[in-house]
């Protein structure tokens, strides 16, 4: 069965895909289409920034508490792997740079 959406009235056959769930409603579908939810929720986060911004921080601030180990270690070994690598690719730079000079200064 059909289902209109409630702002942009268009009506979409496969409503499942077009709604989001909301299992207090009697269809168990939102009203508004996820297209609509999507716009509704992008105006709503440009013209709440602080509190979004804030919010995310807080979200995040606790996440980082509750994983602060595991985000550590894998923190350290970017940073270790990232150290490796530039060691490895300067002293490969510095072999091509003496093999050039080698080469250049022969006939
Ligand atoms: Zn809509």
């Amino acid at each position: 069965m059909p289902k209109r959406c409630s702002k942009c009235k268009h009506n979409y056959a496969n409503p499942p895909a077009a709604f989001y769930r909301n299992a207090s409603r009697r269809d168990g579908l939102e009203s508004r289409c996820k297209r609509c939810a999507a716009r509704d929720q992008r105006d709503y986060n440009a013209r709440n920034k602080d509190k979004v911004t804030a919010r995310r921080k807080a979200l995040w601030a606790a996440y980082y508490a509750k994983h602060r180990e595991r985000l550590q270690a894998a923190a350290r070994i970017r940073v270790n792997r990232r150290n490796h690598e530039r060691k490895r690719d300067k002293a490969r730079r510095l072999v091509t740079l003496y093999r050039l000079r080698r080469d250049n200064g022969k006939p």
